[in-house]
């Protein structure tokens, strides 16, 4: 069985006093389970803050973008790289707020996740339709162009990215996928990824994920854990996902 990783996005939500409150109680809540790890994924500007409060700790940290570029006249973005001298280890890519209020397509998204992986980082690159791709039938169409997009571009290095496999309309809606419906995309992709001598790699669900349905859908043969968005900046909520 492939372990379980819950991994949480605390978007653009934070500051230094309650950072600090969420991660003692996560530091002190988490001690790491055979099988089972958890990580943040926090704004840039914390990453030193979130370097020191969890050093030492089972509790590992992310960055929740990182530019396509290695350096240079790119204002405002931060390099793979930058994120790797603080202990970083995994970066979200292709996350859909990005896709959507920034632009990035498929291909921008494959460079910046072979970007991580040039940097030493794991990327956590997410797929995932929209409700009127849903709608129309279109799910497998879209999370297979996505998926191949990364396949395609980091080649045999595929077997190093995590993949989210994140359904638009579930995203900070409260209506998480059921677990039917979660599993029957994340067999198609594991499909996908298999064909290409990937099938190992850890699919994560993301989507209004809670301690209630966390479960539930950790129990279906191909989902290897969550990305989790609004629960994870609930530390006691954030810790019962991670134990279910
Ligand atoms: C996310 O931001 O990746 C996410 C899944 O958010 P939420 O859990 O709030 O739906």
């Amino acid at each position: 069985m492939r372990d379980k990783l819950i991994v949480g996005n605390w978007k653009m939500n934070g500051d230094l006093a309650s950072n600090a409150r969420l991660l003692s109680r996560l530091a002190s809540g988490w001690h790491g389970e055979k099988g089972r790890a958890m990580a943040v994924c926090v704004p840039a500007p914390y990453f030193g803050q979130v370097q020191a409060a969890l050093s030492g700790c089972a509790l590992a940290w992310g960055a929740q973008d990182v530019s396509e570029h290695r350096a240079g006249a790119f204002t405002g973005d931060v390099s793979a790289a930058m994120a790797a001298e603080f202990g970083c280890r995994y970066a979200i890519v292709g996350h859909s707020e990005r896709r959507q209020w920034h632009g990035e397509t498929d291909a921008i998204v494959s460079a910046k996740a072979r970007a991580a992986l040039d940097a030493g980082l794991t990327p956590i690159a997410c797929v995932g339709e929209t409700l009127a791709e849903r709608e129309r039938g279109d799910t497998a169409a879209v999370v297979t162009r996505e998926i191949d997009a990364l396949i395609h571009a980091l080649g045999a290095e595929a077997t190093r990215m995590i993949v989210a496999y994140e359904p638009v309309w579930a995203i900070g809606t409260g209506r998480s996928a059921s677990q039917a419906e979660a599993q029957e995309v994340h067999a198609m992709l594991r499909g996908r990824l298999a064909q290409a001598g990937s099938g190992g790699v850890a699919i994560l669900y993301g989507g209004s994920v809670k301690a209630a349905n966390a479960a539930a859908l950790f129990a279906m043969p191909d989902i290897d854990g969550a990305l989790v968005g609004g629960a994870s900046l609930d530390a006691d909520e954030f810790l019962l996902i991670g134990r279910a």
